[in-house]
C-alpha cells in the first residue's frame, strides 16, 4: 500500500482532465489540476455526448450535472428529443438518408462552453505547462516550464493528442501520425433568413455526408447566442477529402477556393451553405492526427494517460470525448480503491491501462470510419452503418 496519502496530479484541463478532477473531488481523493493555457484557445466545435453520459451524470456533482443543458448548441433541445433525432448520415449528392443513428439520450456540448462548465468549483492552476517528470521511491513529481513543480503519488496524463507525458512515458512511440486527408473546421454565420433555412433543413446533432466523389462534409449547430435573432446564431462546416493536389498537401491559405473548387455535384444544404460563405470567411490549418495506443510502463503505478493523450482519434465516430469521460470514470474508481487502501496505486494503475489499452482500439475503428468516409462504394460496410455510435467495448 502507498506509503503516503494518495494525491493526484492532473495534468491539462480538457474534457478528460477536468471530469477527472470533479470525480477526484466529489470522492474526496486529494489531487491538483494544472493546464498550460492562461485563457481558452480559440478553436471550438461540438461533442456528441451519447453512451457516456450516465458516466458523466455519476463524475459530476448534482449541480454541474442538472445544468449540462447550458453547454448545449441550443439550450432549448432536450438529451430526449435530441437522442429522437439521432444522428444522420446523408449522401451528399441527393441529399437523402443513408443512416440514422438513435440513443436515448444524447447530448450536443459545445466544448468550450462545456470546459468553463466543468472548471467550476476547480482551482485550477493555470500557466504550468509540464516540462518534466521525475519519480523516486516516494511518489512522482511534474515539472512545469515556470520553475515550479507538484509532488505526488501519482500523474495522469489528460493533456491531449501531443501529450508531453505520453512523451515522457514512450519516446518516439508517442509521436502522432498524420493522415493523409485535407480537413477544415470554421464557424459561420447566415442572414436571418438563411439561418432559419438551415436550421430547420439540417439534423440538429450530427448532419454528416458522404458524397460519390470522396469526400466528407457535415454541418453543424455551434451556438445560437440570440434565440429569437437568427442571424446571430453560428454554425459549423468540418469536410475532409484526400489529399491529392500540390495545394493541399501543402495546405495553402486559399482554403474556401480549394472547398468550393469540389463543390460541384453537391447537394443541399452543403451546396448552399458553401457558396453562401463569405468570401473572406477565415479558416484555420488543420490536419487530421492521431495515436495509435500502445501500452506504457507506468513506474509502479506512478504516471498514466486519459483522454486524447491515452487514444488520439478522428472525429468521423464521434468517440474521442465519450472515451475521455469513460477513462476518468475508470481512474475515479481506482483511485478510490487506492484511498480505502483496497489496491496499491501500483495494483490500481495497473488495471486501469489494461482497459485503456484495449479502449485505444476505437482510433483504428475511428480511422476506418475516416477512409470509409473517402470510399464511396464501400461507405455502407464501415462501423457506422455496422455499429452507429455505440461503444466497441473493452473494460
Ligand atoms: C472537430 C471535432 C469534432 C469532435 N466531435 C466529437 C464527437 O462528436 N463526440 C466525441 O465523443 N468526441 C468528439 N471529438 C473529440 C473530443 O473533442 C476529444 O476527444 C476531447 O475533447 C479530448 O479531450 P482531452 O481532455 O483528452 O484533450 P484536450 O481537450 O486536448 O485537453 C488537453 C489539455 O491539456 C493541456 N495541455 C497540453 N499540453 C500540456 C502541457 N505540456 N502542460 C500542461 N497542460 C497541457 C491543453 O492546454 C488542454 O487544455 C471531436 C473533436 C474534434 C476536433
Amino acid at each position: 500500500m502507498s506509503e503516503k496519502p494518495l494525491h493526484v496530479i492532473v495534468i491539462g484541463a480538457g474534457l478528460a482532465g477536468l471530469t477527472i478532477a470533479q470525480g477526484l473531488k466529489k470522492n474526496g481523493v486529494s489531487h491538483v489540476i494544472v493546464d498550460r493555457e492562461t485563457a481558452p484557445r480559440g478553436r471550438n466545435w461540438g461533442i456528441t455526448l451519447s453512451w457516456a453520459d450516465p458516466l458523466f451524470e455519476k463524475l459530476l456533482p448534482p449541480e454541474l450535472y442538472t445544468t449540462l443543458q447550458a453547454c448545449q448548441p441550443d439550450k432549448d433541445l432536450t438529451a430526449e428529443a435530441a437522442g429522437q433525432k439521432g444522428i444522420l448520415i446523408r449522401d451528399g449528392s441527393t441529399g437523402k438518408a443513408m443512416t440514422e443513428a438513435h440513443m436515448p439520450l444524447i447530448r450536443r456540448m459545445q466544448i468550450q462552453k462545456t470546459k468553463k462548465h466543468l472548471a467550476q468549483g476547480l482551482n485550477i492552476k493555470y500557466g504550468k505547462k509540464l516540462t518534466d517528470i521525475t519519480t523516486d521511491d516516494s511518489g512522482v513529481t511534474a515539472h512545469f516550464e515556470d520553475g515550479t513543480s507538484e509532488t505526488g503519488n501519482v500523474v495522469i496524463g489528460a493533456d491531449g493528442g501531443a501529450s508531453r507525458v505520453r512523451r515522457w512515458l514512450l519516446g518516439e512511440v508517442a509521436d502522432q501520425e498524420v493522415m493523409p486527408y485535407a480537413f477544415m473546421n470554421f464557424p459561420f454565420t447566415l442572414p436571418a433568413e438563411k439561418a432559419v433555412w438551415l436550421d430547420k433543413e439540417m439534423n440538429p446533432n450530427v448532419d454528416a455526408s458522404a458524397h460519390p466523389k470522396n469526400m466528407y462534409i457535415g454541418l453543424f449547430l455551434l451556438d445560437k447566442p440570440i434565440q429569437e435573432k437568427p442571424e446571430t446564431w453560428i454554425f459549423y462546416l468540418l469536410t475532409t477529402w484526400p489529399l491529392t493536389t500540390r495545394e493541399d498537401f501543402e495546405n495553402t491559405e486559399n482554403r474556401l477556393e480549394r472547398l468550393r473548387a469540389r463543390m460541384d455535384g453537391w447537394a443541399d444544404p452543403y451546396k448552399s451553405v458553401v457558396e453562401w460563405l463569405p468570401d473572406d470567411i477565415p479558416i484555420g490549418k488543420d490536419q487530421l492526427r492521431i495515436w495509435h495506443t500502445k501500452p506504457w510502463d507506468n513506474h509502479g503505478g506512478k504516471v498514466t494517460l486519459a483522454g486524447d493523450a491515452a487514444h488520439s482519434m478522428t472525429f468521423h465516430r464521434g468517440q474521442g470525448g465519450n472515451l475521455a469521460i469513460k477513462d476518468a470514470d475508470e481512474f475515479v474508481t481506482q483511485m478510490i480503491a487506492v484511498q480505502e487502501g483496497k489496491l496499491s496505486p501500483g495494483e490500481a494503475l495497473k488495471q486501469y491501462d489494461e482497459g485503456v489499452v484495449e479502449r485505444g482500439k476505437e482510433v483504428a475503428i475511428s480511422t476506418a470510419q475516416t477512409d470509409a468516409f473517402h470510399d464511396y462504394a464501400n461507405f455502407k460496410e464501415s462501423p457506422v452503418f455496422k455499429m452507429g455510435i455505440r461503444p466497441a467495448g473493452g473494460k
